[in-house]
């Protein structure tokens, strides 16, 4: 337990996985929490377990982040709760299959849940963060923005959209004093497999990371200073590399001249 103020952090996606550990790790840090999910129950027994165990606060905030009166609700109190400090979007969800497997409606709701809700909790923590030049806002990303052909286009297509978003937010907060980090966790032992009817278990040796290992690392990171985080890759320089390529574009990307290989003839 520690005496220094940190504030209030809000955890989304709470309840279990990733969300529950950032929650006891937080604590742990000296944060407040709020924790957000659906099941009220599971985040009660967390809460009830952090207060005694840390003697930090925390609140649970039921929500459905996939509907927008929902979201709305959570974003208006990070956008006049002055005691947060940091934002964890961490909530999310994977499909059964994917794009060919499924129908709008699941379609519509990872849309909703890993796009639609961190985007406007992270635009109503960047406004109220900005405006007291303080504040921390972590985006739950994937290994799989990096790596489309490894999965669903549409699962890793939503987690490319967060790791855009954060490094966009990163560079127009950065004279603010406002941290952005986005963390790109691989194969990590929580429930979302089995929601998506996915047995981790039958993963081949090595390839799947301890939720506690995932989240002592992001913090990690974050402590760095990282505005992207990846957790499992072990040599930083290629990381470094494939950002400078893609820096290096940046110039050449928005020409009056057609590139010489579309010209006629
Ligand atoms: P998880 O164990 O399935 O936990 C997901 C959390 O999100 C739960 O607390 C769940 O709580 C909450 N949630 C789900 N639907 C929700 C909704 N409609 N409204 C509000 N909360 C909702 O998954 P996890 O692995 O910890 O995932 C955390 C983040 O890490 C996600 O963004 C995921 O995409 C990302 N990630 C995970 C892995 C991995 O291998 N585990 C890898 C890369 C990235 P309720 O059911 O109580 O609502």
């Amino acid at each position: 337990m520690s005496s220094k103020p940190l504030g209030t952090a809000l955890v989304t996606g709470a309840s279990t996985g990733l969300g529950a550990v950032y929650a006891d790790r937080l604590a742990r840090r000296g944060h407040d929490l709020i924790l957000v999910a659906r099941d009220a129950a599971r985040m009660e027994a967390l809460a009830t377990r952090l207060r005694a165990e840390t003697g930090q606060a925390a609140e649970v905030l039921p929500a459905d982040l996939t509907d927008p009166a929902a979201v709305a609700r959570v974003a208006d109190r990070l956008a006049t709760d002055a005691a947060i400090t940091l934002l964890v979007n961490n909530a999310g969800m994977s499909l059964k299959g994917g794009l060919l497997d499924n129908g709008p409606a699941e379609i519509q709701r990872l849309i909703a849940l890993n796009v639609t809700a961190p985007t406007l909790l992270a635009g109503a923590a960047a406004k109220a963060f900005a405006g007291r030049r303080a504040g921390t806002i972590v985006n739950i990303a994937s290994v799989l923005a990096l790596a489309p052909e490894a999965y669903d286009g549409v699962y890793s297509g939503s987690k490319a959209f967060i790791l855009n978003l954060s490094l966009s937010l990163a560079g127009r907060l950065r004279e603010t004093g406002v941290q952005v980090q986005a963390v790109l966790p691989g194969a990590t032992r929580t429930e979302i497999w089995e929601r998506s009817g996915t047995d981790v278990n039958a993963f081949p040796p090595g390839m799947v990371m301890e939720a506690g290992d995932l989240v002592d690392a992001a913090l990690r990171g974050l402590d760095r200073g990282e505005t992207v985080t990846i957790p499992p890759l072990a040599d930083e320089a290629q990381w470094t590399a494939y950002d400078a390529a893609r820096l290096a574009m940046g110039p050449n990307l928005s020409r009056r001249d057609v590139a010489p290989r579309y010209r006629p003839g």
